[in-house]
């Protein structure tokens, strides 16, 4: 059985993601941190596709919770081969850096960074053995052109970038391709309290863009045509930024 791991794979993005990866024939590893019911409605999008899936909970920025969900699960499925691995579980908890708290500073960093560097370590072993892996980590537009009142945020998405093009380096003679998604304003729960007609003003597609719209450059990513692309930071945002 083909897996995909997708980390927030209850809501937004992630959800996007997994359905396509069940379209894709995939079965899906949905990855959530306390949104059960959520979890579940994705859950129940990917059987309608008529792939499968399961639920892992676990907070990605918690290396023993991680070690303790994913590792377990690596550990009794050895047959399975997890060959996709969507880094997408992110928040953003917005302030001036002079108003900045060192939980903001740190929550972010944690989840977004470590996050990475946690569910990474779990299933990139299995990949290099098994000489095939498709990695693609999350990121966005303020991890590139840094944005004002996200200095927490742009940090946390810049350092992904750089771990991106390292890790994409380290494995590629392996099989394993790494790259990074970098949207824009995409409409989710992330965004939903933003004054979307005011942003998408600024936007020359003059809107945000779909979860389901990050799901096709997912998608092209996992696939074997992409095999020769890694390292490689794709943009969707709408024209706001090249
Ligand atoms: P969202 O709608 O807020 O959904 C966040 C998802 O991440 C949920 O599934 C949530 O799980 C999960 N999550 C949060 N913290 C987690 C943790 N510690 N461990 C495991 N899962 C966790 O977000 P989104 O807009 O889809 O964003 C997805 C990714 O795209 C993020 O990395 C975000 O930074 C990035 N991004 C989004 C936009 C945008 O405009 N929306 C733009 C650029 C980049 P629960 O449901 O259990 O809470």
């Amino acid at each position: 059985m083909k897996c995909a791991l997708v980390t927030g794979g209850s809501r937004g993005i992630g959800r996007a993601v997994c359905i396509k990866m069940a379209e894709l024939g995939y079965h899906v590893l949905i990855n959530y941190k306390g949104n059960e019911v959520a979890a579940q409605e994705t859950l129940a999008a990917v059987k309608a596709k008529g792939s499968t899936g399961e639920l892992l909970q676990f907070n990605v920025g918690d290396a023993a919770e991680v070690q303790q969900v994913l590792g377990g699960w690596v550990e009794n499925n050895k047959e399975q081969q997890i060959e996709v691995l969507v880094n997408n579980a992110g928040i953003r908890e917005d302030s001036l850096m002079f108003w900045m708290t060192d939980s903001q500073w740190n929550n972010v960093l944690n989840i977004s960074l470590n996050g990475f560097y946690n569910v990474t370590k779990q299933v990139l072993n299995n990949m290099l053995l098994k000489r095939y892996g498709r990695i693609i980590n999350m990121v966005s537009l303020s991890g590139i052109k840094g944005l004002p009142g996200q200095t927490n945020y742009s940090a946390a998405k810049a350092g992904v970038i750089g771990a991106t093009k390292a890790l994409a380096q380290e494995v590629a003679k392996r099989g394993v391709t790494v790259n990074a998604i970098a949207p824009g304003f995409i409409k989710t729960d992330m965004t939903a309290e933003l004054n979307e007609k005011e942003l998408a003003a600024q936007v020359p597609m003059n809107r945000f863009g779909t979860p389901e719209e990050v799901a096709e450059a997912v998608a092209f990513f996992t696939s074997k045509a992409a095999g020769y692309i890694t390292g490689e930071v794709l943009n969707i945002n709408g024209g706001l930024h090249t």
